[in-house]
């Protein structure tokens, strides 16, 4: 197989200065000596894309220039010269990849607290160092998890990001119980599978949408008309025209504009939780009277755990959570971006490789 790897190969880069990705050729990875050469099978796009491509405030990992795609699945074709002989993985195996795994130490101080995707010295993929929009990505052997039976190559890949970063949000961070009622706001790319996660859970969640479509999707779902509020109907009105007024336990945004937020802060009940993941808004107004007279929880949320792909994996292969993932030509990533931002595109796209 080492024998069939190019020296060269296409992918998809950001170079500091340019909002445009270029679809440039760059040597092959070489085989990280604690990790593995991965040939891609999918490499979802998320609007983290964008924000990467234009947002250029210096991170301290970030390179001047690097491969895109932080949501990856793929086949593992070479083995570092240092991963133990004792490995649970091979050349052949497919595997999904978690852009941060973070670098285990016991003297880093945020993987030792359990904060990996925090890790200031473990490999970014596709978040300011070499990630997956290409046809070959190197990956630390912490970073992979095999993937389940039943799990397509598009679904491992934006398991990776789109449904596990809810999932760490209302699991670790917002900590959801059955017996809770929940707002989620927003069903987009993370929403709409947050979503199927608080069904899975069993609390009762309203939803908060603008689009219509998404709204029906949630009621395909099983969510009861009553449960959804109307496009165009504001969702203080309606938490109180329908009794909900000091029952909602846990709002869940996903959208993180300024409305959302200060209707979060309305209709949350005392002494209840705030989960902040989206962030449409980059600063929102809190207000410190409200939130001190109802002793309210702030809480926000980023990426997620090994524990928690392995988790959201397992769900997805018993049907539990179905992303919403269609397949593209990798030449199709500048179109799928834009389709991002002009709000065209429902649940995810993965570039296909290898096809
Ligand atoms: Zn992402
Ligand atoms: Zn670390």
């Amino acid at each position: 197989m080492t024998s069939d790897i190019p020296s060269t190969m296409h992918a998809w880069r950001k170079h500091m200065g340019n909002p445009d990705p270029i679809w440039e050729v760059v040597p092959v990875p070489t085989t990280p000596p604690t990790g593995f050469l991965v040939k891609m099978l999918a490499s979802g796009v998320c609007r983290s894309d964008h924000s990467i491509l234009t947002d250029e405030k210096p991170r301290p990992w970030f390179q001047k220039q690097f491969t895109l795609g932080h949501e990856g699945c793929g086949t593992i074709v070479k083995i570092g010269d240092q991963v133990s002989s004792d490995s649970e993985f091979k050349v052949g195996d497919v595997v999904v990849l978690d852009a941060v795994p973070g670098c285990g130490s016991n003297d880093c101080p945020e993987c030792s607290r359990d904060l990996p995707q925090l890790c200031l010295r473990c490999q970014h993929a596709g978040i300011g160092q070499d990630g997956f929009h290409a046809p070959y990505a190197a990956i630390d052997q912490r970073g992979v998890v095999r993937i389940p039976e039943g799990v397509t190559y598009a679904e491992a890949a934006v398991a990776t990001d789109a449904v596990k970063t809810g999932y760490h949000a209302i699991t670790r961070r917002g900590e959801v119980k059955a017996n809770e009622t929940v707002f989620l706001f927003g069903l987009g790319g993370l929403g709409f599978n947050a979503l199927q996660t608080i069904h899975h859970i069993g609390a009762r969640v309203i939803v908060s949408d603008v689009k219509e479509d998404l709204l029906e999707e949630a009621a395909k779902l099983g969510i009861p008309r009553k449960d959804i509020v109307p496009v165009g109907k504001s969702p203080t009105e309606f938490i109180t025209e329908n009794g909900l007024d000091g029952k909602i336990d846990t709002v869940l945004d996903f959208v993180g504009m300024h409305q959302t937020f200060r209707d979060a802060q309305v209709i949350v009940r005392r002494g209840g939780k705030i989960v902040c993941v989206g962030t449409l808004n980059h600063e929102n107004t809190l207000d410190m009277k409200n939130g001190i007279r109802k002793r309210l929880s702030f809480i926000f949320s980023y990426g997620g755990r090994k524990d928690d792909l392995e988790e959201v994996l397992e769900l997805i292969a018993k049907k539990v959570i179905q992303p919403q993932v269609v397949g593209k030509a990798p030449s199709e990533f500048p179109n799928t971006l834009k389709g991002l931002l002009a709000g065209q595109i429902k649940g995810r796209i993965a570039l296909m490789f290898d096809q």
